[in-house]
């Protein structure tokens, strides 16, 4: 009945929303989600269910594009629970309290460790448990939160990569700091005031910003450029990347969405799409990177392919600065020993 109806309609909605649309001969592509709420009980008022319709909608966006979310009660909770989580994130910014984790990223040949990459790691303090940037990064996002958490992150992923001269330092960027156009000017404070060599420093962009606003996108890389600093693509095909955007932004690097390496698991043509998407790449003189390799046979069919680095868990999980200490000063007195 009004269920029934209701979903005819978001389908409906949906089915529009599939077509590309022509604005000034520029093809764009929309999005849609859905949030339905149903006014069965007569205490309901219109305020009350588009509240409902609302937090139905933000569940469907976080679901993915074009989906249709039924109101249920259990969606106040969450958002309470979020709210909390929020406030929470919020005290341990202001308190400068997050830490950085490391993760080696190693050449594909040698296993050698070319650099590591950066990752923010949070354990709440109200409850003691760690949140997974999965978690508190969209949070992070979504409140406004995210410029100085990334600004955080930076200082503090430069400020441990001074003692690791010859490795280079790759720290995440999310679209919403890359939005803001004062953003090469923070990271070239911070390159100076941490005495950081910009070009030991490689920030990591998702595909989201360029596709939404080239042009920007753009300058700011190109501010960036002018520091020194690398800009890599990250999580490479796993939303809209296409062909024009290698050519167009000039990435120093490019690394093959996780989903892909996994994929060599279970899926009979993922060897060759990676091999077509290294290839590509490389045509245009990009190197490659894949992430998330677990096991050998895995690096066997991306060492083939082209890649020319490697990060997974085979080759070290992320780590606190201390444990890069220690494993760099070991290999050190191993160099020593044997000579
Ligand atoms: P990412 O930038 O693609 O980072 C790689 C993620 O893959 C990390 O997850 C890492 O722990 C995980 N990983 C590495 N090797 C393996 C493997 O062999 N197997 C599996 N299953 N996972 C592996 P993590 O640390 O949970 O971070 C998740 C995402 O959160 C990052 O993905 C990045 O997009 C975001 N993130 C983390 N730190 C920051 C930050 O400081 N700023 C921003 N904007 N985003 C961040
Ligand atoms: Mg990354
Ligand atoms: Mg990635």
């Amino acid at each position: 009945e009004a269920c029934q109806d209701a979903g005819n309609i978001a389908a409906a909605i949906h089915r529009l929303f599939k077509e590309t649309f022509n604005i000034e001969g520029r093809i764009v592509v929309v999005g849609a989600s859905v949030g339905i709420a149903l006014a069965d009980d007569p205490a309901i008022d219109a305020v009350e269910l588009v509240r409902q319709a609302d937090l139905a909608m933000y569940r469907a966006k976080d679901l993915g594009r074009g989906r249709t979310v039924l109101y249920e009660t259990t969606f106040d909770e969450d958002h309470a629970d979020l709210h909390q989580l929020e406030s929470d994130l919020r005290e341990a910014i202001a308190a400068d309290d997050l830490a950085v984790a490391f993760q080696p990223l190693v050449d594909a040949k040698t296993s050698q460790w070319l650099g590591v990459e950066a990752l923010a790691r949070w354990v709440n303090k109200r409850t003691g448990e760690s949140v997974s940037p999965e978690t508190f990064i969209p949070i992070a996002e979504r409140s406004g939160l995210i410029e100085l958490l990334g600004l955080q992150i930076l200082r503090k992923a430069l400020t441990e990569s001074n003692n690791w001269p010859g490795l280079k330092i790759s720290v995440n960027v999310s679209p919403a700091q890359f939005r803001n156009p004062a953003f090469p000017e923070h990271v070239s404070r911070i390159i100076a005031e941490t005495g950081a060599d910009a070009r030991t420093l490689t920030l990591e962009v998702t595909e989201g910003f360029f596709v939404r606003n080239p042009e920007r996108a753009q300058r700011i890389v190109k501010a960036l450029k002018a520091l020194g600093v690398s800009i890599s693509l990250d999580d490479f095909g796993s939303g809209f990347s296409s062909i024009g955007y290698l050519r167009q932004f000039d990435f120093d690097r490019l690394k093959i969405d996780r989903s892909f390496i996994s994929a060599l698991d279970n899926e009979a043509n993922a060897p060759s799409v990676i091999q077509a998407t290294v290839a590509l790449a490389n045509a245009f003189n990009i190197p490659v990177t894949a992430e998330g390799i677990e096991r050998e046979e895995q690096a066997i069919i991306l060492r083939l392919s082209g890649c020319d680095e490697f990060q997974g868990f085979l080759f070290g999980r992320p780590m606190a600065a201390s444990e890069i200490n220690k494993i760099l000063r070991r290999s050190v007195d191993e160099a020593v020993s044997a000579a």
